[in-house]
């Protein structure tokens, strides 16, 4: 299983973090390892200095392919949540920086928490969807795919033009604007449509 995640994928966020908005997807990978689900929680690991919160909607794969035309690629998305891309952004602004890749500051142990699902039928897409994070009872971050630079169609038929999908594989569509630092006892919530679909602790 692989989990692909988008960078930049929210013209406001970009320019948060004073990155060009890109003209292609920004795509980068994170091991299974990182993954944590079903409510369990985000240990801070003692490496980075600071890891922010990057909610995002999260496309779980549901059959596989390659050079997937983008008109045919609603039909590989089989379900539709919320995730949080933990992310060790001093880290990564030095690996940045050096020019050098981003995985020991995106991949590490736990920094991929996965919610529940909803098919896109239940959620009523392709019409729009709203996520929101709260972080103890406080909004933090809030957006819909009417923001998306890149539409969930566009990324997979380019992240298949070089990965093959594979039933089970996670995409990571990137964040809106309003990342920021996470503490330990910090809850973390967030909403899909208003709905309560990923709950994290931070320990
Ligand atoms: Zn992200």
């Amino acid at each position: 299983m692989k989990i692909i995640c988008i960078g930049r994928n929210y013209a406001e966020h970009a320019r948060e973090l004073n990155n060009e908005v890109p003209a292609e997807p920004i795509v980068f990978m994170k091991p299974e390892s990182a993954l944590i689900r079903d409510g369990k929680p985000f240990f801070l690991p003692d490496h980075p200095r600071d890891v922010h919160h990057e909610l995002e909607i999260v496309l779980r794969v549901g059959r596989n392919g390659k050079h997937i035309a983008e008109r045919f690629a609603s039909t590989y998305i089989d379900r539709i949540g919320l995730g949080i891309d933990f992310t060790a952004r001093t880290l990564q602004s030095e690996l940045k920086s050096r020019g050098l890749p981003w995985e020991l500051a995106k991949g590490f142990d736990g920094s991929a928490i996965l919610g529940d699902w909803l098919t896109p039928e239940e959620l009523g897409w392709p019409r729009l969807l709203s996520l929101r994070l709260e972080v103890n009872g406080e909004i933090r971050q809030s957006g819909d795919t009417g923001q998306l630079l890149f539409s969930f169609e566009r990324i997979i038929s380019f992240v298949s033009r070089y990965f093959t999908l594979k039933t089970g594989d996670l995409i990571y569509t990137g964040t809106p604007a309003g990342v920021g630092p996470v503490q330990r006892g910090d809850r973390l919530q967030g909403y899909l449509n208003e709905r309560l679909m990923l709950q994290c602790k931070v320990c």
